[in-house]
């Protein structure tokens, strides 16, 4: 890999200071993660020299391991577009990473547009002549239905409106699951599958949670999708999606006290027409031997129902728009999508620098 520096006359990072420099490479921009840190308050430290380094404050812990395509955000692993380097001992990180896969998790209430969620549409995969995975006799759109039955009841008790893209053994398809969302109005999309390995059956296993890849960027899993890199109706809602991705994996993690596999990008054909927040949930490996019975049973559906439902009102109080102070005098219309106004839609949020360096975050 070559590597070499440039000197920027003037570079704004995730604050107003300027760096002495950065480097470029893989088509990159690269900034020291030290400085990125410390102009947004965080301590930075190596945990083995040249090869693992952390960022911490009161609140986030970032891990960040040289020649990697994850960072480690407060015990979830989050898929960057391009690895971290280290040059000469100075640990680097894509300027592209800290934009599209750190600071919306870190900063939600600057890069993450405010919404009040009333209708979910759950999208249970598969149906019909589609089986998904099939491990003996257990086909993977059984259980797709079954837990986004449970899911679906749940978050009627929790007070959302649902709406579902099958509810029967039926085949339904691939761009008819978001095109239903976008129709009704959905303000939150969730697509569940269960995966399966060919290979390494007995270690490869735990949740896994998907959301849109980023305009530019390579996915994590990459089949069918082609090397159209453009946007999508989905990477309008990227920012909303990576965060509600994480806050799912979290859940998901902690309560089923899971293998994290972590959040990674895909342009799935279920994502990437949606015009809201769209992810896509792996709940575990129909192939391995415990996890396996775990995917087939009620109760252990029935707790994976629970901690999406966590993880969706962990995301909804980060994103909650600020209440109204005075009754709005204009012609304003409430909002379909709960409130998703120009208003509250930071203008120029890539490139405006943060108004304080505290990670408000949502961990
Ligand atoms: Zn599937």
């Amino acid at each position: 890999m070559k590597l070499f520096t440039v000197t920027l006359g003037i570079w704004w990072f995730a604050s107003s200071i300027i760096p002495a420099y950065a480097a470029f490479f893989n088509g990159q921009n690269y900034v020291p993660i030290g400085d990125w840190a410390r102009a947004n308050g965080l301590h930075c430290a190596w945990l083995k020299h040249g090869d693992e380094l952390v960022a911490t404050n009161r609140t986030a812990r970032l891990v960040f391991d040289v020649d990697s395509h994850y960072a480690d955000i407060n015990g979830v692993q989050v898929a960057l577009s391009f690895p971290v380097a280290n040059q000469k001992g100075v640990a680097l990180v894509a300027q592209f990473d800290l934009d599209a896969a750190i600071r919306p998790l870190l900063f939600p209430s600057r890069y993450v547009k405010p919404a009040v969620i009333r209708t979910i549409c759950l999208d249970p995969g598969h149906g019909g002549r589609d089986t998904g995975n099939r491990v003996g006799w257990h086909y993977e759109k059984v259980y797709t239905l079954a837990l986004a039955g449970e899911l679906r009841d749940q978050l009627r008790k929790a007070g959302f409106n649902v709406i579902l893209t099958r509810t029967r053994d039926t085949y339904v398809e691939l761009p008819d699951r978001p095109a239903l969302a976008n129709q009704r109005g959905a303000d939150l999309f969730v697509s569940l599958h269960f995966n399966a390995t060919p290979a390494g059956k007995d270690e490869v296993e735990g949740p896994q949670t998907y959301c849109i890849t980023p305009v530019g960027a390579s996915s994590t899993d990459a089949q069918g999708e082609g090397s159209n890199h453009g946007p999508t109706p989905a990477n309008r809602d990227e920012d909303e999606s990576l965060l509600l991705a994480y806050q799912i994996q979290k859940s998901l993690v902690q309560n089923l006290d899971a293998n994290d596999r972590g959040v990674r990008r895909a342009r799935f054909a279920v994502l990437r027409d949606a015009r809201m927040p769209a992810i896509l949930i792996e709940g575990g490996y129909m192939t391995h031997p415990y996890e396996s019975r775990k995917i087939y049973s009620t109760a252990y559906r029935r707790q994976m129902a629970q901690a999406i439902v966590k993880g969706i009102l962990a995301y909804q109080k980060l994103t909650l728009p600020p209440p109204p102070v005075v009754p709005p005098a204009t012609n304003h219309h409430p909002a379909k999508r709960g409130g998703k106004s120009s208003a509250t839609h930071p203008p120029e949020k890539r490139s405006s620098p943060p108004r304080n360096s505290t990670a408000d975050a949502g961990f």
